[in-house]
């Protein structure tokens, strides 16, 4: 479900947007531990003219249900993750402003190219949201601890938890090994 902002309603330098997501179109990238409360979240910001470069800064929000990892509660968690993008013309990212120049660390601004009529704001909240999910959610932490049910043991129903690599039969196996 695209969020289209067109270049020529960018006319006068900046556009405010505030648009709804529907939550069915992004529901299979969640996982399974995750689901939207409402059926649409919004996404809003500003889009401004820079040169030939479109930046885009706003906010994805919504509220998603979630079982603690720890023990088991159901619990919500309220989203409000900000994105800031560059979209700038086609042809250029092959020129002098490769994505390599963003890996200083100083300023890491995500940068995409876009067709010249209308970029899209959805995949770029999108990703930012989904890249900020922490991996096995849980109560927040407080004075006495997270939950009342804490388990130092992560709760995997339902869940694919990750392997660590150096625990892995294989890895094992490769230690073995002499080079
Ligand atoms: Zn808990």
């Amino acid at each position: 479900m695209p969020i289209p902002i067109r270049i020529a309603s960018l006319s006068k330098g900046t556009l405010e947007f505030d648009e709804p997501l529907l939550a069915e179109t992004f529901i299979d990238r969640l996982g399974e531990e995750l689901k939207p409360v409402e059926d649409e979240f919004r996404v809003g910001g500003v889009a401004t003219v820079l040169g030939n470069v479109i930046e885009v800064r706003g906010q994805i929000k919504g509220t998603l249900n979630f079982t603690c990892s720890r023990c088991g509660e159901p619990l919500r968690m309220p989203i409000d993750t900000s994105f800031e993008h560059r979209f700038v013309a086609q042809g250029e990212l092959r020129g002098g402003v490769s994505s390599d120049s963003q890996l200083d660390g100083t300023h890491d601004i995500d940068l995409s190219e876009y067709d010249g009529v209308e970029v899209d704001v959805a995949p770029v909240a999108l990703d930012s949201m989904i890249v900020n999910l922490p991996v096995a959610p849980s109560c927040p932490q407080s004075r006495e601890g997270p939950c009342e049910q804490w388990s130092a043991e992560q709760l995997t129903a339902g869940s694919v938890s990750a392997v660590d690599a150096n625990d892995s039969p294989l890895a094992a196996a490769l230690r073995k090994i002499k080079l």
